[in-house]
Parts: structure tokens; C-alpha cells; sequence
């Protein structure tokens, strides 16, 4: 079975459905609340495994009532969680969500536990780094444990995907480990300054990412889908055409879905259509983990496409 180790962020995502957003000082009434299990790297552990992987999550949460319960729900995904720490010194990852009528939201994440995962922990889980086969990261955890975890995947040559979210610039030295990178389109301009407006553009920012010594970049583009640049090919995957409900975590599904097909020996572009897949569908849905389809939907999207 196809392996996958993803090292990233939880956080429970608190949410209130507001009339309007309150002004400071004020006290609004009138509001529906639920929580949700969130998080980048939560994300993209649940659309591995639902995708088919056997999929290994290495993530620090608080050992308190959501870090209990984001283990909990990791678990009912099949989700490998021996290397996940519950840690006392911190209250688990949190990100308060205030939306109101017009869809319009304010967000505050308190990172927690996310800020404390650390380099020493991932050490302690060598051997998974050895046997993955493939590793994904994204960037709500301390840039140093991202680097330190691309340093170890490179010693076992274990091929990793850095997710650049939220967008951040990148220390230089961490390039010559990824053997893919996935920017959106905010993503690039920040990365690149060229904003993947068109085709051209895109290829234009693509470019500039490999040359800084990564090895493959795969551009997702929204509804437009996505633009995958090698060193010897590039192809535009168009999305597929669905009516959008919410577009949270369709990235998150895209770069899990993504790494599952290139564990399991798909081509970059056989991957990346799978990938596409699984993003169209999750914005047919409300919510993140709730919207990432599993590997039979994904399957038939690309049948009836
Ligand atoms: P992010 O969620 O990180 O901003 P994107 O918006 O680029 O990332 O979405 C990731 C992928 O999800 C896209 O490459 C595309 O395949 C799919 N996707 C996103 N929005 C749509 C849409 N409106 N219609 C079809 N597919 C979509």
C-alpha cells in the first residue's frame, strides 16, 4: 500500500454564523456555533487516507479536550498517529471563525502546540521517514522543522512535496530538497512576484521556481485547474467543471490526493489530474475535512469526465 507521511498542522476550527461581524466592544446575539477539525496538515492526512494511502501524520496538539479529540478523529480515518505528541506545556491549535450573512468572515488562529513541533520530535520518527514514500509539508509549522523535516527525507531519499501555505518566503537552502512544489495562485506572487494570471505568466513564475533548484512545480490555478512544469514538459490539467459551494480545503485535497496518486506510481500528470479531481469535488461541499471526497468519488469523476 502506498505510504504516506505528512508532517504539518491541527488546529479545531470554532465557528460562529453571525448576523454581521461585532465591532469592537460589542456583544452580538443571534449566533449559530460548531467546531470542526482543521488544521493544513490535518487536511491533508485525511485526503491521503481517503484517497487510499496509508498515510502517517506527524503533528504536536495540546493534551487537552481538542487535542483528545482531533487524535480521536485522526484515528477513525485510519490515520497512523504513533508519532503524534499530545503535549502539556501547550493548549492545542485553535482558529476562531466568525462568518456572517454575506459570507464575509474574520479569522484568528492561536497556533499552540502547532508552534512547539519541533525538530527533535521528528528525529524520533526516523524510520518513518525512511520508509514513506513519499512526504508532504506545508507551512503552519516553524520553518525549521520544515526544513529539518526536507533535510531528513532527502538522507533517505524519500521524495517531498512542500505545499507553500499559508503564502511565506522560503529560506534558500530548503529548494534543492523538494522534488515538487504546489503554490496557488496568492502562493506564487509571493513566491515569484508574477502573478499566474495567464498560461504565459504561469509558466513564466514556474520557471523561476525551478531554477532556484526545485524540481517540479505544479501551479493550481482555482476552476482554471492546474499547470505542471518539469524540467523537460509542461501540461495545463483543466479542472473539472462543477458547481462550487465552498471552496475551503479544495488545496488541501489537491495536495493530499496528489501525494497518495505519486506514492502509488502515477506519472506527474496522471497525479495531477487525480489531484484536480479531488479539489473540484471538495468545493462541491461545505467545510474542509467533511468535503474531501474519498478514492471511489474521485475514481468517478475521472470516469464520467
Ligand atoms: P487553494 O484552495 O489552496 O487556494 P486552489 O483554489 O488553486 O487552491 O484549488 C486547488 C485545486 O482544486 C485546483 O487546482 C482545482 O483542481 C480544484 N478547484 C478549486 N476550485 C475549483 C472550482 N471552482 N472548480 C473546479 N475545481 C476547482
Amino acid at each position: 500500500m502506498p505510504h504516506v507521511l505528512v508532517v504539518g498542522s491541527s488546529n479545531t476550527d470554532l465557528v460562529m454564523n453571525t448576523p454581521r461581524l461585532p465591532t469592537p466592544g460589542e456583544t452580538l446575539l443571534g449566533a449559530t456555533f460548531f467546531s470542526v477539525q482543521g488544521g493544513k496538515g490535518a487536511n491533508q492526512a485525511v485526503a491521503a487516507a481517503r484517497a487510499g494511502a496509508k498515510t502517517t501524520f506527524i503533528a504536536r496538539m495540546g493534551n487537552d479536550n481538542f487535542g483528545q479529540q482531533a487524535l480521536l478523529s485522526l484515528q477513525k480515518e485510519n490515520i497512523h498517529t504513533d508519532h503524534i505528541l499530545l503535549d502539556p506545556d501547550w493548549p492545542s491549535g485553535v482558529a476562531f471563525i466568525l462568518v456572517d450573512d454575506h459570507g464575509e468572515n474574520s479569522i484568528i488562529v492561536a497556533s499552540g502546540a502547532n508552534a512547539a513541533l519541533s525538530p527533535i520530535q521528528l528525529e524520533t520518527a526516523e524510520r518513518v521517514f525512511e520508509h514513506a514514500d513519499i512526504c508532504l509539508l506545508q507551512l503552519e509549522t516553524p520553518i525549521d522543522t520544515v526544513l529539518y523535516a526536507t533535510q531528513l527525507a532527502s538522507q533517505y531519499q524519500t521524495p517531498v512535496i512542500l505545499n507553500p501555505a499559508p503564502a511565506t518566503q522560503l529560506p534558500s537552502e530548503i529548494w534543492p530538497h523538494l522534488y515538487l512544489i504546489t503554490p496557488n495562485e496568492t502562493e506564487t506572487e509571493m513566491l515569484t512576484g508574477i502573478s499566474p494570471n495567464t498560461d504565459q505568466n504561469a509558466q513564466r513564475a514556474a520557471q523561476m521556481l525551478l531554477n532556484r533548484g526545485v524540481q517540479n512545480v505544479i501551479i493550481t490555478l482555482g476552476a482554471r485547474g492546474a499547470l505542471l512544469v518539469t524540467p523537460t514538459q509542461t501540461h495545463h490539467i483543466a479542472a473539472p467543471h462543477v458547481t462550487p459551494v465552498d471552496t475551503t480545503a479544495a488545496g488541501d485535497a489537491f495536495n493530499g490526493a496528489l501525494a497518495y496518486a505519486l506514492a502509488n506510481d502515477q506519472t506527474l500528470p496522471q497525479a495531477t489530474r487525480f489531484a484536480c479531481a479531488a479539489g473540484a469535488l471538495t468545493v462541491t461541499q461545505a467545510g474542509a475535512q467533511p468535503a474531501i471526497p474519498t478514492a471511489t468519488q474521485i475514481w468517478q469523476l475521472l470516469k464520467n469526465q
